[in-house]
């Protein structure tokens, strides 16, 4: 059991900003994303993208703000649960909350603040029949240690940036990669179709296009996996592994059955106080949150984050006055030049 004060559900900007606010208020924080790294909407969708309205940046690319958020919630040693997806929410007797993710993994804590965005990115999978069987038995969505494919056989399908760059990754470090492809041309961007054209023709990636997986043989595990080019009969080839990446698209999942109250697709929180929920202790900050004149943008998500580490200070130290100091004489280790 990960028991920590405020156990936050997203990674992102606003989840990311809440390890810090807290921290000042000395309350620690365990966050939990589905994806593999932090970052939220900026990492995933636009990393190279420049942002022009953070408050004392005038340009800052999404990645870039992403690093930055984890170096100012560095000191305040955050926890991380990543690849797992919070499915459910058990209030106990003594007030707390457990939360357990796709994994098992167990979380507890008095506050939740919920900063889910858009939602949890889930992978848009191929269409086969058996594919459930095989998951996480050789067939993954997402790779979050490449390690493990090492000197195994490796068949990634998909057209985009992931399929692409993770075939030239994982060519130095499998004993073989076959990319497949529907279309002869790739979405992504031009350096990495040619890169992997290079390691084609250095015979270090296998490429088969316009081509489908449209089977998965095995016992227990992934063993081979069946191929149809266009107009052609099928055949098979022996794998260990089969990574579709196509894509991963947003969705509030099963947060959607916490017994919140859900407006535009979003939860609903009381914005006149501290963007709590329907259910006391659990609040929810940033794009996932709907109140009157939501603005989804990030700035929005750094207020509401510092509202709410307020009122979840009143939860965890009840009676316990707080008193607001700035950062530059909080006494927080860092801040007064006293660092301990
Ligand atoms: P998100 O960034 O969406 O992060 C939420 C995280 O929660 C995700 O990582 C998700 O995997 C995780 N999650 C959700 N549910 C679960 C679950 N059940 N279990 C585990 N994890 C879960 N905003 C600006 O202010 N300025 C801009 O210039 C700007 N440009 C943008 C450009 C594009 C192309 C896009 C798409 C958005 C842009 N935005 C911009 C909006 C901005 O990205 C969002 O406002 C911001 O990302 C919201 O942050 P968040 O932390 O609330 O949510």
């Amino acid at each position: 059991m990960i028991k920590t004060d405020i156990l936050i559900i997203g990674a992102g900007p606003t989840g990311l900003f809440t390890v810090f606010e807290a921290g000042l208020l000395k309350l620690k924080c365990h966050l939990i994303d589905a994806l593999p790294q932090p970052g939220g909407q900026c990492s995933e969708l636009y990393p190279k993208k420049p942002i022009y309205d953070i408050p004392g940046f005038p340009e800052i690319l999404a990645g870039d703000l992403t690093k930055n958020l984890l170096e100012q919630a560095k000191q305040f040693e955050p926890g991380f649960t990543l690849g797992e997806r919070a499915d459910t929410v058990e209030k106990q007797e003594d007030g707390t909350f457990i939360v357990t993710t796709n994994k098992g993994t167990k979380h507890q804590a008095p506050v939740v603040a919920i900063a889910s965005g858009l939602g949890s990115f889930e992978p848009r999978k191929p269409q086969l029949e058996n594919l459930s069987k095989f998951e996480d038995k050789g067939v993954e969505y997402m790779i979050k240690e490449p390690e493990v494919y090492r000197g195994k056989k490796v068949i990634i399908a998909g057209g985009g940036d992931s399929a692409l760059d993770w075939s030239i990754f994982l060519a130095d470090i499998a004993e073989s990669v076959t990319l497949i492809h529907r279309r002869n041309e790739f979405r992504g961007h031009l350096d990495s179709v040619e890169k992997v054209q290079e390691l084609k023709d250095a015979g270090k990636i296998n490429l088969i296009t316009p081509a489908e997986v449209t089977d998965i043989l095995g016992d227990g595990k992934v063993e081979a996996i069946e191929i149809t080019k266009k107009d052609e009969e099928p055949f098979t080839l022996e794998t260990d592994h089969f990574i579709p990446l196509f894509g991963l698209s947003p969705k509030l999942g099963p947060i959607a059955n916490w017994g919140l109250e859900i407006e535009k697709n979003a939860i609903k929180v009381n914005n006149a106080l501290d963007y709590q929920t329907n259910i006391p202790g659990i609040f929810a900050i940033g794009d996932g949150n709907f109140y009157p004149g939501k603005l989804k943008l990030i700035l929005c998500g750094f207020h509401e984050a510092t509202i709410m580490c307020q009122a979840a200070y009143q939860i965890i130290h009840p009676g316990k006055k707080n008193v607001l100091k700035y950062t530059t004489v909080s006494g927080v280790d860092g801040f007064d030049g006293t660092r301990k």
